[in-house]
């Protein structure tokens, strides 16, 4: 029988939290039970954001945590052709097509519509609005013209031609580590025009993410509420690229005393500076609820 296949996939763009603790803990526990293996992978497409050192300290911290992986680590900096080929099936499917719209003249155009209408415009469960699909509109050949001479540009999916070819309901399964599991359905198209390949790297979080983990073979998704309506663009793209949809458990978020969601950038307390303040990894486990 083949073992199930967990993952946890941080970014090396800043130290690890407690968050990122309990789901890399939460991940390794239920693979644990499942009698599953665990992978770790570094999720760097963004160039400017990732750092080696940030890298180095996600196999200090987790090792620190008493977290073991196989080896070796996947790390996407390293696959972006996988991502290119994922992207050219979709373009050759009709499904993407080139926006060169900068996020601002996007807003502005939004605003201008909301002021004009006076009714809210759509947004996506990120909080941001739905693309005007203006690029959509443009001719091809003058697309192609654009490309050429070298105009920054970003690869969209065209969400009704992609439910025109994959129509709903989409469903996937979700299970809670403790052996249930029920069928719920995803829908894609709160996400409007989702970008795809971004600007400036070749690739997106919600491509690579869908590519890695069917190359993976990953069986079982656990991560954070965050995360749970991306699920529902992933959901599409793996129909869409004929990959299998993994079962998926969306866990609570960590909180922090004043009942906030860590964030790094808010300036949550990494494992490293609890660490340094004496701070055992036997007491993390325990404040996250993990036997020692
Ligand atoms: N790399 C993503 C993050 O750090 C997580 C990806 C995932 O678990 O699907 O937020
Ligand atoms: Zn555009």
């Amino acid at each position: 029988m083949t073992r199930p296949v967990f993952r946890f996939a941080p970014s090396p763009n800043g130290r690890l939290h407690l968050g990122h603790a309990y789901s890399a803990l939460l991940n390794q526990d239920i693979a644990a039970r499942f009698g599953g293996r665990f992978l770790l992978r570094i999720e760097d497409i963004d160039l400017t954001r990732c750092r080696p050192e940030f890298e180095q300290a996600i196999y200090e911290d987790l090792a620190w945590l008493g977290l073991t992986w196989e080896e070796p680590v996947r790390r996407q900096s390293e696959h972006f052709e996988d991502y290119r080929a994922a992207a050219d099936k979709l373009r050759a499917m009709g499904l993407l097509y080139p926006c060169f719209c900068s996020r601002k003249a996007i807003l502005e155009a939004v605003a201008q519509n909301e002021a004009a209408s006076g009714k809210p415009w759509p947004r996506d469960p990120d909080g941001a609005p739905l693309y005007p699909r203006h690029c959509r509109a443009c001719a091809p050949e003058d697309a192609q013209e654009r490309i050429a001479a070298g105009e920054d540009h970003a690869w969209r999916l065209d969400m009704q031609a992609a439910l025109s070819l994959a129509p709903g309901p989409h469903l996937y399964r979700r299970f809670d580590g403790e052996g249930r599991e029920e069928q719920v359905a995803a829908h894609p198209e709160r996400w409007g025009d989702a970008i795809i390949v971004r600007k400036e790297t070749p690739t997106s979080y919600h491509l690579s993410v869908v590519v890695d983990d069917a190359l993976q073979g990953v069986t079982h998704v656990v991560r954070g509420q965050d995360l749970e309506a991306a699920t529902d663009l992933h959901i599409l793209l793996r129909r869409l690229l004929g990959l299998p949809t993994p079962l998926y458990h969306h866990h609570g978020l960590v909180e922090d005393p004043a009942g906030d969601k860590l964030a790094k950038s808010r300036g949550s307390q990494s494992l490293a500076e609890l660490r340094e303040q004496g701070v055992s990894a036997e007491a993390i486990r325990a404040r996250l609820g993990f036997r020692a």
